[in-house]
């Protein structure tokens, strides 16, 4: 692999065991859908696995399992538009497999958004054939997609056949751990030609019942000339194919032109979806303009969403590390873009934690938003509101969680899909011992204040109170009652307490010999419902007297509970080890340490810890280990100034010991076991060791291209270590933080990052940032939009339309 021009992803030479990572890799998407970057001549099998999303498209299918029936629900893989390949008459359909690659070249431009590639192969009859494909995935287009294939003989003439076809055969097979589970989630409903030149196909999702549409427009050029005759077009149930009949002369490329339309029946302003899919094709433009089109869709969005940075050479990948480091940056933002788009808006769509490039997780959204949210919310708070819109529309559903769990308020699930319900499964595989283990992790009700998180980081980051009148205060307030419906009070302490749940932690769910799931006074939970609590204050507060008393009737919030609120969220409790650490949770100090060396000398790699020591019949619950940053999210979400404010109003110390003393005793004990892991640890470096946070921030960097955890990103990309690592940029390393209508800036670069240059959109106003060595420059850009604070090195500017002002970093 390489970085071309610090623009692309390139793959020399054809690797089968690496194919379904760079399919993962090589998805194009535009928000609206996205497709794998498989050859557009394979079919699912032990290499390929094309697979299609459609955001927010899901179904629920039974299974039984383990004896049990459960239902789950998948983001559906809908059918395959890319098939195309081509033989002589009587011969077999072109495959990798069946010839001799003599060159192979695979690069995604991300500049353009465009996936290209090169093969040039020798079949078992000795003749060479060049075939050159380029495929995109409109962003200005959102229903359109194209491919164009050249095909040249280089050495022979004679008749050829071309298939186009589109494939809705397709099921939900990618992750060899669901194979238990039932995947085939479509329905044939029509196949049809469409005029002389396409096809069309029709499915429906067995249980959601969407329709999903596509229809293919397939051209054949020699030089200028359309060339061929079509065969009557072969169509199953699922499948319609459409075949092209011509000469081929050796040395004259054959272009074939595919432009594909999709529609699915949750799409808004339609009739139908198949008539939509039609109308769409027929009215498409050629490849060519299609292809100028994208790039200019793609260039607008790099202009709002490009991070400038100049690294220190280093050995992250062959060649020059510092371009691959910058490609490396760009690529996140890519896929980031590709799930969550401007065309999100109106979706009704949360961000799965895998993007919508596989079928991990199940296409399910997490409370991995924390990490996703606030780089798209500093560039266009359009996205992020319709991010939490989704949310808004599950809240009835979340209310009722609240209640069949007996408590009040909202609660959000762990795993979100189609509507709210709680999608995460009762138990996971464990491949290393062939049984199932328990899922717990339904019991993470942190979730809730990751969704309260986002709400206020969008209202800091636009003032857009209209946003939290109609729609943030009630999902605030509601949380905040939650909350308060869950913490206990225990007279002896004087404090309230929050059991049964769990931190970010996954691999502790209980405690050693405890029948009961979940733990107490997990701190990280604790202090994100006094955070929840405070701010719903702080909400009714913010808003207008009449909308507030509305909104309290509506919601029959008393002033008593109201009151209560704000006794809770300062007469929380947290736990301390005998040494003043703030404890994971209660009891954790009991535990025993594990024994890290001897593991890895006997492993390896301790990837899943929670499998290896389940099959040795013990358990990670048993030990001061954790899968990932769990109170140590809470120096990733918070400064220190709002976290002493916090301890502050707890009557617990925090001082300037406090950062330092708590990240040396957890990072050592933590399995880094989540990719979100990497992307927590760097920024809570960057407050005690710069260097050392850009070696861990590298390491994030390289999670999915170099598919760390040995097997997953084939499964879909990690959205949020993706979008985490971008901001690990643009929010930690510049210090910026949102608070009390200020931008505030506090530069911390670390010395291998020379400079770094963005823009970011605060209040209305594009604020372009420069930061190298102790200089720092803030440029307000746009003219007509307001003056914004600004404070620097503690001290608050007012920074006017077109004013720049330079500051030396202390
Ligand atoms: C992590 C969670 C995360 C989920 C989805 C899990 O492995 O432990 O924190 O939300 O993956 O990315």
């Amino acid at each position: 692999m390489s970085a071309g021009d610090g623009w692309s992803l390139v793959y020399d030479g054809f690797d089968p065991a690496q194919e379904r990572l760079r399919e993962s890799l090589c998805t194009l998407g535009n928000g609206y859908f996205a497709t794998r970057g498989a050859a557009p001549e394979a079919v699912a099998d032990a290499v390929h696995y094309p697979g299609t999303y459609v955001a927010g498209c899901y179904d629920r299918l039974p299974s039984v399992v383990d004896g049990r029936t459960l239902e789950h629900e998948d983001l559906v893989n809908v059918p395959n538009w890319l098939p195309l390949t081509f033989r002589r008459p009587g011969e077999t359909w072109f495959s990798l497999h069946d010839v001799e690659i003599l060159s192979y070249r695979q690069e995604l431009d991300v500049r353009r958004g465009v996936l290209l590639r090169r093969v040039r192969a020798r079949d078992a009859a000795g003749r060479t054939t060049r075939v050159e494909s380029t495929r995109l995935v409109h962003m200005a287009a959102p229903h359109l997609a194209a491919l164009e294939t050249s095909i040249t003989p280089e050495d022979w003439s004679g008749p050829l056949e071309i298939r186009a076809a589109l494939d809705g055969r397709v099921v939900n097979d990618l992750v060899a751990r669901y194979r238990h589970l039932a995947k085939d989630h479509l329905v044939g409903v029509e196949t049809a030609a469409v005029g002389d030149d396409g096809i069309f196909l029709k499915v429906r999702t067995r249980q959601s019942e969407i329709a999903i549409a596509q229809a293919a427009r397939i051209r054949v050029f020699e030089g200028d000339r359309r060339v061929g005759h079509v065969r009557p077009v072969i169509a199953g149930p699922r499948h319609v194919a459409q075949d092209t009949v011509l000469d081929a002369r050796a040395g004259t490329p054959l272009r074939v032109e595919k432009v594909v339309a999709l529609y699915t029946s949750r799409d808004l302003a339609i009739s139908e979806a198949g008539l939509e899919a039609r109308t769409a094709m027929a009215r498409a433009g050629s490849f060519g303009e299609l292809l100028r089109t994208q790039a200019i869709e793609w260039e607008h969005l790099w202009r709002v969403f490009e991070v400038e940075l100049d690294v220190e050479p280093n050995g992250l990948v062959p060649g020059d590390g510092a371009v691959a480091t910058v490609a490396l940056v760009r690529l996140h933002i890519f896929h980031l873009l590709q799930t969550a788009s401007p065309h999100t808006k109106d979706l009704d769509v949360g961000v799965p934690a895998r993007g919508l490039h596989g079928e991990a997780y199940r296409g399910h959204v997490f409370w991995d938003d924390v990490f996703v949210f606030p780089f798209l919310n500093l560039r266009m708070p359009e996205i992020t509101r319709e991010i939490l819109l989704y949310r808004y529309r599950r809240l009835d559903e979340a209310r009722m969680a609240a209640r069949a769990a007996g408590y009040r308020g909202a609660m959000f699930p762990w795993q979100s899909g189609s509507n709210g319900r709680e999608e995460t499964d009762v138990q996971f595989f464990n491949p290393r011992s062939a049984r199932w283990m328990p899922d717990h992790s339904h019991l993470q009700r942190h979730v809730g204040a990751a969704v309260a998180y986002n709400i206020w980081q969008y209202y800091e980051v636009t003032g857009d109170l209209e946003f939290l009148v109609e729609y943030g205060a009630e999902m605030l307030l509601d949380m905040a009652r939650f909350w308060a419906s869950a913490a206990t009070y225990d007279p002896v302490l004087d404090r309230y307490e929050i059991h049964g749940v769990m931190g970010p932690d996954e691999y502790h769910d209980r405690y050693p010999g405890a029948e009961r799931h979940g733990l107490s006074n997990n701190a990280y939970t604790n202090v994100m419902a006094v955070w929840v609590l405070a701010r719903a204050r702080d909400v009714l507060d913010l808003m207008p007297a009449n909308v507030c008393r509305r909104l309290c009737e509506r919601l029959a919030i008393t002033d008593a509970e109201i009151t209560e609120w704000d006794t809770i969220s300062r007469r929380m409790r947290l736990v301390f080890h005998a040494d003043g650490i703030l404890s994971q949770f209660e009891g954790y100090e009991a535990l025993k340490e594990f024994d890290w060396e001897r593991y890895r000398e006997r492993y390896g790699s301790l990837y899943r810890l929670d499998f290896i020591l389940e099959a040795e019949g013990d358990s990670t619950i048993h030990y001061k280990l954790s899968k990932q940053p769990d109170v140590l999210m809470l120096f990733y979400l918070f400064s220190f100034e709002e976290l002493r404010s916090l301890f502050r109003r707890l009557g617990y110390p925090f001082d300037e010991r406090t950062i330092p003393a708590t990240i040396n005793y957890y990072y050592p004990r933590s399995a880094h076991d989540s990719s979100l892991s990497r992307v927590a640890d760097s920024w809570v470096l960057a407050r005690a060791d710069r260097p050392g946070s850009w070696d861990v921030f590298m390491e994030a960097l390289v999670t999915d291209v170099a598919d760390i955890q040995g097997g997953t990103t084939p499964e879909g990309i990690h959205l949020g270590a993706m979008a985490g690592t971008v901001d690990v940029l643009q929010r930690c390393y510049t210090g910026i933080e949102l608070r009390g209508d200020v931008l505030w800036l506090e530069p911390r670069l670390p010395p291998q990052l020379r400079r770094l240059r963005l823009f970011v959109r605060y209040r209305g106003q594009s604020l372009l940032i420069e930061l190298e060595g102790d200089a720092a420059s803030v440029q307000a850009m746009h003219c007509v939009a307001p003056s914004v604070r600004v404070a620097v090195n503690g001290e608050v500017h007012d920074v006017a339309p077109a004013e720049v002002r330079r500051f030396g970093v202390r």
